[in-house]
């Protein structure tokens, strides 16, 4: 075990799966104390349950980050529990809608929406204040290489995606002399949950989906998480308001 964030409170938003959950690992195997928060209860539990098997300190909070009174009652709790917060990672996101604009879904629009942009914009609501209380923090919001360009059939994700970098460079620019870094990953196509279900309405996709990427296969969730460690210490402690692309040089083509 490394000590880079020894006793370093740190919340992460979709920790059951994917991303969130290589991203605790790592910040566990660095002394974080995490607290890890998902809709998906079995999962994130047992999430927790290996962290803690490997000597790490972690809990679980059944929080759907889209609920303003479920995000703001997990930081009364870690307020009251721990007295500070020193990183977030607000990673918890749906995946994109499979269709052209035009043959959008109302429910659709508003579903993506509620998780990927008021959720990020919820956490940051009510992480902020509580960061505030002691000094600074690092938040790092998972945005996507459709923040950063376009793709057929993810016009609303992609919309998402963009609101996810508009909120983190305002924030950023907000709470830059306060003490708060606020930065965002752009991943390309990880191997996830999320990754996997795509594939699966699409298999054609998994045939050509290396190729979009010039390091030759798609990416690792551990190689996601690596960047957020990175955004959220000291080396990056003139960092702030950047989309930094994990992405194995897809946004170079
Ligand atoms: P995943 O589906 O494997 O995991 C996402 C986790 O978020 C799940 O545990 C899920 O239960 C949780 N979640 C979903 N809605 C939630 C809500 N309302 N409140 C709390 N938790 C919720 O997905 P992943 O691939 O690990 O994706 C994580 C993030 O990375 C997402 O924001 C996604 O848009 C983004 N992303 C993923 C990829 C990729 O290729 N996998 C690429 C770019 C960006």
């Amino acid at each position: 075990m490394g000590s880079a964030f020894s006793g370093k409170v740190v919340l992460i938003t979709g920790a059951a799966a994917g991303i969130g959950k290589a991203t605790a690992q790592a910040f566990a195997a660095e002394g974080a104390r995490l607290i890890l928060a998902d809709i998906d209860t079995s999962n994130g539990e047992a999430t927790v349950a290996a962290i803690r098997e490997q000597g790490g300190d972690a809990v679980f909070c059944q929080c759907n980050v889209a609920d303003a009174a479920q995000v703001q009652s997990m930081l009364e709790m870690i307020e009251r529990d721990y007295g500070r917060l020193d990183c977030a990672f607000n990673n918890a996101g749906v995946e994109f809608e499979q269709d052209k604009l035009a043959d959008g879904d109302e429910t659709v629009f508003d579903r993506i929406m509620d998780v990927n942009v008021k959720g990020v914009w919820q956490c940051m609501r009510f992480e902020i204040p509580l960061m505030l209380k002691s000094g600074g923090g690092a938040i790092v919001n998972t945005a996507s290489i459709a923040a950063l360009g376009a793709a057929p059939k993810m016009s609303i994700y992609a919309a998402s995606k963009h609101a996810v970098l508009g909120l983190t460079r305002s924030a950023a620019v907000e709470y830059g002399f306060r003490g708060i870094r606020i930065n965002a990953v752009c991943p390309a196509v990880i191997d996830t949950d999320m990754y996997r279900r795509a594939v699966e309405a699409e298999p054609r996709k998994a045939e050509s989906v290396a190729r979009l990427h010039p390091i030759g296969r798609i990416g690792r969730a551990e190689e996601v998480a690596a960047a957020v460690l990175y955004l959220c210490s000291d080396a990056a402690s003139f960092t702030t308001g950047i989309a930094l692309p994990v992405d194995g040089g897809s946004t170079c083509i």
